[in-house]
């Protein structure tokens, strides 16, 4: 219909996005939203909330309302949605009524968690909601063949889930979803932090460390970086400096646990499919994708090629939007 806006959103645990086929990427915002907890008003959604986080006056708490990949506060959630829904609507240069929309959801979701998905988005003002397993629409924003009869192996290493699957003719053969991503790297970071030098450090810091100075398990140079926290024996406020490897070292065992779940995955493939694996390589998405060295580890571990998806934090929102096509002509073809 004329005007009508189609629309492929990615509510991620750590970032937001809506792709629309005309403008591709159209937001791209952090799941955060600060809220004043007397009046339970929202005062900001997305990087201006994410700004917020941990440095907020006490009564307003900047909160990420996405767990594990899915819903675990749902009015925080639709309202999140409605500001950045608005913000989609102003990129696009049309007032957004009654959008088509495709989102995705973790294979791993329960149906209770995959209904309140489709809720959410419907209370924001779609008109439609079509809902797709992210190991899907990450192959598809990976550019990957999926409609064809080729086996490809996907590993998205989100916020808050990693998902694994073996995808052929347009779907899921096999997957594992485990409720352990780049949050618990961070979470780890902290702990370890705390326990070596008695600093406390916030996520933020922590993510960042991750993101400067983390390392998969591979060999490389030392990196050092100065952290700030506090100092839990004197109260105040400290720098230290912290080395790669010992971050390398805080991690590990959160990496070791994700390498296990693609070694899992790989175990329970169809013989008739391991042929196009070995073949075709696996490929890897998400944010959790961009920790260096990451690609040549797993790469090392499992014997098999592993390549990068093309824009790992944006491939599950593109593969969302583009799959808007093929949900049409499945449609045509029921009716
Ligand atoms: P989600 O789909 O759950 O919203 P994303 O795919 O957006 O998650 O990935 C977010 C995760 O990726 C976060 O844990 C973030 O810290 C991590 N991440 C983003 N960029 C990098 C990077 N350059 N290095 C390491 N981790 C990163
Ligand atoms: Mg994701």
């Amino acid at each position: 219909m004329f005007g009508q806006a189609e629309l492929g959103i990615d509510l991620g645990t750590a970032n937001l996005l809506v792709y629309s086929k005309d403008k591709g990427i159209i937001v791209n915002e952090p799941s955060v939203v600060a809220i004043d907890q007397q009046t339970r008003k929202v005062l900001a959604v997305g990087s201006d909330a994410k700004e917020m986080i941990g440095k907020t006056p006490g009564r307003i708490v900047a909160t990420r309302p996405m767990k594990d990949g899915v819903i675990a506060d749902f009015d925080i959630t639709s309202e999140m949605l409605k500001g950045l829904m608005r913000k989609a609507g102003k990129e696009l240069g049309l007032n957004l009524r009654k959008p088509t929309v495709v989102v995705c959801v973790p294979s791993g979701a329960t149906s209770v968690e995959k209904r309140a998905i489709e809720d959410a988005i419907k209370s924001s003002g779609a008109k439609e909601v079509h809902l797709i397993e992210e190991p899907v629409a990450a192959a598809i924003g990976a550019d990957l063949p999926v409609e064809e009869p080729i086996a490809n192996l996907i590993v998205d290493i989100g916020g808050g889930t990693t998902e694994v699957a073996i995808i052929s003719y347009g779907g899921i053969v096999t997957c594992n979803s485990i409720r352990l991503a780049g949050d618990k790297l961070d979470e780890d970071i902290v702990l370890y932090i705390k326990k070596t030098y008695n600093l406390l450090i916030g996520e933020r810091t922590a993510e960042n460390i991750k993101m400067e100075i983390g390392y998969a398990l591979i060999e490389h140079e030392e990196q050092k970086m100065a952290v700030r926290g506090r100092d839990l024996l004197t109260g105040l406020p400290k720098t230290i400096e912290v080395s790669s490897y010992e971050i390398q070292k805080a991690i590990k065992e959160a990496l070791l646990t994700i390498l296990e779940t693609i070694r899992t995955t790989l175990e329970t493939c169809p013989p008739e499919l391991s042929g196009d694996i070995v073949d075709r390589g696996v490929v890897l998405s998400g944010g959790g994708a961009l920790i260096k060295g990451m690609q040549e580890w797993i790469s090392r571990e499992i014997i098999i090629p592993v390549h990068l998806a093309p824009n790992p934090l944006e491939s599950v929102a593109i593969g969302t939007g583009r799959s808007l096509h093929v949900l049409k002509a499945l449609q045509k073809a029921k009716s």
